[in-house]
């Protein structure tokens, strides 16, 4: 391996044992490009105050000064230094005091292992890439702020205070998005049952989950924690994959075939990073899975998260075929397709790419909570669902990760088809700027299952290839169904087959979105044209048993008082059904949760 395939960064280890530097310096001098190795905490401030080192490493048990106290004594001018610290069992509560103290990133446990370790470095030095990235960035907003300002003061020269104040009034309201870093069921209080073969962890987690009021009960057994799960029925068991009695995911599969007791959930906390243990745990139907070492400062958080199974929906377009911005789009918005979900801080889905995506760039940008991880999904390559990906900053930056799905056309690839219209005859940047992490994914009709989440795909009956999805998360369920025409029922083109199978596909949804672009009277000029209008999906909605009927993708022929008036229609005809389906029109900026 030559230099340039180095990453770049500057990792100082301190050990009093020369051979474990020695061992270091083996196998990693390939890999990084700096590295520098001391034996005393001493010498290790030296280097730091000299060279600009992002990661520090060091061993806790050393004779002058444990590893904890020297991190302890870096000065704070270097507080950005990512911290790591390899430690044996016996320190492990000193160390965890060092994390709740928020200066150790990640500890390891001796002796170490080469790819493990290689993995938290990388960990490190991607935050310490990211923070650089960001800083930047956040000197370009400051940047682009004093512009504004300055346009601002022009502007409030020329134009009356009156007008002013209602575009400031409208801006708000599109801008009221709710915070959705906190989890809908922060407030409530569980019973978790704790099983760990260590009455350590055991303490450590119990005192954390009493610290925020829940309630606690424990064995360090798997077999006796299983009678007692039967006799204290808790709401949650917190379980550790390996253990000498009973595996964890054994002990899942005995709890879950007791039919007469209430079902708790079921966490795994595991030191086992594999993505095989992972996915064993997953298929046999566990809650979550928290990889070890674990966070004081975030783990009760991490566990409520899990625990929270709200959707939360959120509008940033909702206009379909063109955006149409200006004073009669005001209420609904006028960009075009892009909604998003977000599952407490565990998936965040976002379907289509329309014109809205970029206020949801904004407010991504605004939370400032990188590296993130989303799922993109496309029903199609019509402008209207793909033209904002170019403008959808997070893409742009390294550390983020991105799932794009869709479904090819003929040869093109979902990624061709996106690729495409970044072309430079039609835009001056390219994907190859995109330097986010990107994984493309074709789909036909299918079912996939992606750790918890169960996604399916149905082909919608519209020009060129289109997809409609539905996703399933828990008990909930959310079906995103996005340009599609259904017939009247007197059309020659009329199948009662296909609006079975949609009304199969779309059965008991908590939320269907749905294309409602016409009025019935538009609709009948506009027979062919791929979408469908109020009654027909009022129809469809109401057959599947839908919980909540969402009009979506709306003419731009249509402002805000036509879609009322489509609202209207549909409620009446609920109504007059004596359905149980409600209905509602989302308007951009708003959000439900569900
Ligand atoms: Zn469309
Ligand atoms: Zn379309």
């Amino acid at each position: 391996m030559n230099a340039e395939q180095k990453r770049r960064g500057n990792i100082l280890y301190v050990d009093d044992e020369q051979g474990n530097l020695l061992a270091f310096v083996a196998n990693f001098r390939k890999d990084y490009e700096n590295i520098y190795t001391v034996t005393s905490a001493k010498e290790g401030i030296e280097i730091i105050r000299n060279h600009p080192i992002d990661v520090v490493l060091t061993d806790q048990q050393m004779p002058e000064m444990t590893g904890v106290q020297f991190l302890q004594a870096i000065p704070p001018e270097f507080s950005n230094i990512l911290r790591l610290i390899v430690t044996g069992f016996s320190d492990i509560d000193a160390v965890i005091d060092a994390i709740n103290t928020g200066k150790v990133f990640r500890f390891i446990k001796k002796p170490w292992d080469k790819n493990e370790l290689k993995h938290y470095i990388d960990q490190a030095l991607n935050i310490r890439e990211l923070e650089i990235s960001n800083r930047k960035l956040i000197e370009k907003l400051k940047k682009e702020a004093k512009e504004n300002e300055r346009l601002v003061n022009i502007y409030k020269k020329h134009v009356s205070d009156d007008i002013i104040k209602k575009e400031l009034a409208s801006t708000e309201k599109l801008l009221d998005v709710p915070d959705k870093t906190k989890s809908v069921n922060d407030e409530k209080k569980y019973h978790f049952f704790i099983i760990d073969d260590d009455d350590r962890t055991i303490e450590l987690y119990a005192r954390l989950l009493k610290e925020k009021g829940h309630q606690i009960s424990s064995s360090n057994s798997a077999k006796d924690g299983l009678k007692k799960i039967f006799e204290v029925q808790p709401d949650c068991v917190l379980c550790d994959l390996t253990m000498p009695d009973l595996d964890g995911v054994d002990l899942l599969n005995c709890i879950r075939l007791k039919s007469d007791i209430k079902q708790p959930k079921f966490i795994i906390i595991t030191g086992k990073i594999f993505d095989f243990d992972k996915r064993r745990a997953f298929q046999s139907g566990v809650d979550g899975y928290i990889t070890k070492p674990i966070h004081s400062e975030t783990f009760v958080k991490e566990i409520l998260d899990i625990l929270d199974t709200h959707m939360v929906v959120g509008f940033f377009g909702v206009r379909g075929t063109l955006p149409v911005p200006g004073p009669k789009t005001l209420r609904y918005g006028g960009n075009t397709n892009c909604v998003t979900i977000r599952i407490a801080n565990k998936h965040f889905l976002i379907f289509d790419a329309g014109t809205g995506i970029k206020g949801l760039s904004d407010s991504l940008l605004s939370e400032n909570n990188f590296p993130m991880k989303a799922k993109i999904f496309i029903t199609h390559p019509h402008y209207d669902h793909i033209n904002g990906i170019p403008f959808f900053v997070p893409l742009y930056m390294k550390g983020n990760h991105f799932d794009i799905y869709g479904t090819r056309h003929g040869e093109l690839s979902i990624e061709a088809l996106l690729n495409n219209q970044m072309e430079n005859v039609y835009f001056p940047v390219t994907m190859k700027e995109f330097i986010a992490g990107k994984s493309f994914h074709d789909l036909t009709e299918e079912t996939i299952k992606l750790d918890d989440l169960r996604i399916q795909t149905i082909f919608l009956n519209h020009p060129g290839r289109c997809i409609g999805y539905r996703i399933d998360y828990q008990k909930k369920s959310f079906c995103y169904v996005t340009d599609n025409e259904l017939y009247l029922e007197n059309s020659p083109h009329f199948l009662q087959h296909d609006v079975d199978r949609l009304i199969d596909f779309i059965q008991d949804a908590d939320l269907l979105l749905i294309d409602t672009t016409y009025s019935d009277e538009e609709y009948l000029k506009k027979v062919g044209w791929g979408h469908s209008c109020v009654s027909r999906v009022v129809d469809v909605a109401d057959k599947a048993n839908v919980k909540l009927l969402g009009l979506y993708h709306h003419d731009l022929y249509q402002y805000d008082d036509d879609i009322d008036q489509k609202l209207k229609f549909a409620q009446t005809l609920l109504e007059k059904r004596n359905s149980k389906t409600k209905c509602i029109a989302p308007a951009e900026g708003s959000s439900i949760i569900l």
